[in-house]
């Protein structure tokens, strides 16, 4: 039996019977299929002679935020300031985030995902293939930073060189760390290692940023005047770790310097107004702050960036 998308009088009245609501509207075949959610899966745009592009490398939703990003705060207060903010206290949604810097001369990679497969294809997707990346940052060695290293045994960036924090790399050296083993150990002589105030590239400096882990180290990135921060994990919640920064966070390794480097890295980024890509912010992950009472409110970028200065 074809199908048409043609009815009959006849057979509009038959199926009124069975559907009445749908053949009443008239409207019983041009209903779209549901398609999912879609998020988008990158986001490019000029930063000075740079191009920048942050990609989704993937997203999931975790029960229980409280036990992760409010570990010494009591249940009322996580609920009151969340309410607040209009999102749940049962569940949260986690982002993470790669970013693409083309200097012109090199294309740059900071961090690679929880798995390569996944993060290639949001590079794909964005334009570029897993051979074009040059460098390879990785701003500290948790699993979903490290995880896309690798891809069953080889490399998945196989032209890339490698740099990381001289401090990160010490850390995870001794540490009998599985993921670490895995994924960083095979890739090691290729790895340059850098120290606070070191440069990946002209324009690309690194900032010691320690808490969240002993080395985790911050980017800033410079272009013709324009500025952008990198700050992979130095706070990775948009309300509770911006607002609070003192709220204590399940995977930071120090509690006390990390709410440290939070205050200070939030301080400087609201003083003067620099845009900064967090790692597990909201997808694009781009935002300014300001402060707000004791602590920052985050402000999600609209145009800013489209805007050629
Ligand atoms: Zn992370």
């Amino acid at each position: 039996m074809t199908k048409s998308p043609y009815i009959t009088r006849r057979s509009a009245l038959m199926g009124a019977a069975a559907l009445p609501l749908v053949a009443a509207s008239g409207r019983a075949f041009a209903a779209a299929e549901m398609l999912g959610m879609a998020p988008p899966k990158f986001n490019r745009f000029k930063l000075g002679g740079f191009e920048v592009t942050a990609i989704l490398a993937g997203t999931r939703t975790v029960p229980d935020p409280q036990t992760i990003f409010g570990m010494n705060v009591t249940p009322e207060e996580f609920a009151s300031v969340s309410a607040a903010n209009n999102i749940p206290t049962d569940k949260a949604q986690f982002f993470f985030t790669p970013t693409v810097v083309n200097t012109g001369a090199e294309l740059i990679l900071f961090d690679t995902g929880l798995q390569g497969p996944a993060t290639v294809a949001a590079l794909q997707a964005a334009g570029y293939s897993a051979d074009q990346i040059d460098v390879v940052v990785l701003t500290h060695m948790h699993g979903d930073h490290i995880g896309g290293l690798m891809t069953d045994g080889t490399p998945t960036f196989a032209n890339a060189r490698y740099i990381t924090g001289a401090a990160e790399f010490d850390a995870w050296d001794m540490a009998g760390n599985e993921g670490f083993e895995k994924n960083v150990r095979p890739l090691a002589e290729k790895m340059t290692m850098l120290d606070d105030g070191g440069a990946v590239a002209s324009g690309v400096t690194g900032m010691l940023a320690p808490g969240h882990t002993p080395g985790h180290m911050a980017y800033h990135i410079e272009s013709n005047g324009k500025q952008l921060v990198l700050g992979a994990d130095f706070a990775n919640h948009y309300v509770w770790s911006l607002a609070y920064p003192d709220w204590e966070v399940k995977f930071d390794r120090d509690k006390a310097q990390a709410a440290q480097t939070r205050r200070k890295m939030l301080d400087m980024m609201a003083a003067d107004k620099t845009p900064f890509i967090g790692y597990h912010m909201p997808f694009p992950a781009l935002g300014y702050v300001e402060p707000r009472g004791d602590g920052f409110h985050y402000v999600p970028a609209s145009y800013q960036m489209m805007i050629e200065g």
